[in-house]
């Protein structure tokens, strides 16, 4: 044979022949960094993957039988009776300051979880560089990531901004008493964890006001007393970071009015799911979304009863 010919021969030999030469390299064993950019107007939005959580089916939707929970989890391919429910905080480079909405949950033992200083390096962004900390509302994956596992800042130089209704709902001594036992009396106890010590440095932010230059606080409250959402304008480009006006959206884009177990008030959160949307929609205004897939953005189209997203397609060019 001549080597042209037995070249030929090779390529068209099947994979088998060849598998122990392609099966030297030892497999990675773990993802790649989980980070993406893209440009609103002048300011530079990176995404970024905190991990996520795997967890039962059951419990997780209120006012659906677990028939149709397991139905709607088994039609997103999710590991059979479970569902996973990512997060993703978000860098927004103004020009003028470097602000983190949301910190994620935090370092967890055997939680895939509290990836986000690590993953923030990775994409080039110095923990110690963060001007501003803004979180959406004050449950655990949202605040706990501003610790890092021995108890100090990760955002040492950060100012850090909670929204005022949370802060005064979850830190008022009778609503904790008040909690019933188990998860409503844990995120009681979580916040002032968390934040008790570090008091000094949290400032309250309004609704309706800038939280940073371009970053504007928005009322989407039910899911917590004072969860917010937030218009990141840059020049005439807009985006809408919606932090939990959903949890998942496999589940509660298509099924708005379900009520996912962590709402507060399930009826004003589905009220302010459809108000949400519908802007969006009428906008076609790209929404970041804290427990979308990642890279955790999307346009949401009004389809049926409910909503579908439909995902950014990741993009090399900013
Ligand atoms: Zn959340």
């Amino acid at each position: 044979m001549t080597g042209a010919a037995a070249a030929a021969a090779a390529a068209a030999a099947p994979l088998a022949t060849s598998g122990r030469a392609l099966a030297a390299a030892p497999p990675a064993g773990k993802q790649a960094p989980g980070f993406y950019r893209y440009k609103v107007g002048d300011f530079e939005v990176t995404a970024i993957h905190d991990g996520a959580v795997t967890r039962p089916v059951d419990g997780y939707v209120k006012n659906i039988s677990n028939d149709q929970a397991l139905a709607a989890a088994e039609s997103a391919y999710f590991k059979k009776g479970h569902v996973t429910i990512p997060f993703n905080p978000l860098v927004v480079n103004t020009g003028s300051r470097l602000v983190l909405i949301d910190a994620g949950l935090g370092p967890v033992q055997n939680v895939p979880a509290g990836m986000l200083v690590a993953n923030m390096t990775a994409a080039g962004i110095d923990p110690k560089s963060i001007d501003i900390v803004v979180l959406s509302h004050l449950h655990p994956d949202h605040i706990n990531g501003i610790k890092v596992a021995d108890g100090g800042l990760a955002f040492p130089n950060a100012e850090i901004k909670a929204p005022a209704p949370d802060w005064s709902w979850w830190m008022n001594d009778d609503n904790l008493n008040k909690a019933p036992e188990g998860m409503w009396k844990g995120y009681f106890q979580n916040t002032r964890r968390v934040l008790s010590n570090v008091a000094d440095k949290i400032t309250r932010y309004e609704w309706g006001k800038e939280v940073a230059p371009g970053i504007t606080a928005l009322d989407t409250s039910g899911h917590t007393p004072g969860h917010t959402s937030f218009a990141v304008a840059s020049g005439s480009a807009r985006i809408l970071v919606q932090s939990d006006v959903t949890n998942i959206p496999h589940f509660f884009l298509r099924n708005p009015d379900w009520h996912v177990a962590f709402d507060w008030d399930p009826i004003k959160a589905a009220q302010t799911r459809r108000k949400f949307y519908d802007m969006a929609a009428a906008e076609k205004a790209l929404i970041a979304g804290f427990h979308f897939p990642f890279p955790a953005a999307g346009y949401v189209e009004k389809d049926g009863a409910g909503y579908r997203l439909v995902p950014v397609a990741w993009s090399a060019v900013l």
